[in-house]
């Protein structure tokens, strides 16, 4: 079975203005902004078996103010700069009451069945409290990057960036979720 690393896109992926406290997301292409500082610890992640999928909650889309198409070529762009094995979107805005809009853990369940993912050996991260409350309900790992929208919610670890949380995430794999075969059941093969 194979196990994902869930990463949330704004802010961790993407640039992102911010007012106040509040993230304002790209509502266009121009504004949309690779971190290329990203590329690395994904392709760290693959390297050690981990599928990289991105989970993004765009609300916008259901207000209007974001044209499906323009988020469209926005995650053509993202796929063809960054190593992502897929994209989970929530286009929805609170009032739809979907269960894929994160803290829910809609997108995070939809990917455990169509990859058939190992949701122990799973992690999220972000840098919001929303994908760890996620995680949590979905039964997968999380870490937090630090950020002022960190919340006080459970989550494994917290880190300064990415290529922090890549590191601790590989760290984690290394033997601990190993299985090993006991010698006798060897020697009975
Ligand atoms: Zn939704």
């Amino acid at each position: 079975m194979k196990a994902a690393v869930f990463i949330e896109r704004d802010g961790v992926l993407n640039q992102v203005r911010t007012a106040g406290r509040t993230q304002i997301p790209p509502l266009c292409l121009e504004e949309f902004h690779i971190r290329e500082d990203a590329r690395e610890p994904l392709e760290l992640l693959r390297a050690a078996g981990y599928l990289v999928l991105v989970t993004t909650n765009q609300p916008n889309v259901a207000r209007g103010l974001l044209p499906r198409r323009e988020l469209d070529r926005m995650h053509d762009l993202l796929r063809r700069v960054l190593p992502i094995d897929g994209i989970l979107l929530c286009p929805h805005e609170e009032s739809d009451r979907c269960n894929c809009r994160k803290p829910g853990a809609g997108l995070f369940t939809e990917a455990a069945f169509r990859w058939h993912l190992d949701m122990e050996r799973s992690f999220a991260i972000s840098d919001k409290w929303q994908d760890a409350s996620a995680a949590f309900v979905a039964g997968c790992n999380s870490g937090l990057i630090r950020s002022p929208w960190n919340g006080s919610v459970h989550h494994d670890f917290l880190v300064n960036n990415l290529a922090q949380a890549a590191e601790k995430i590989l760290q984690f794999n290394h033997p601990v979720n190993h299985v090993s075969v006991p010698l006798a059941q060897l020697e009975m093969a």
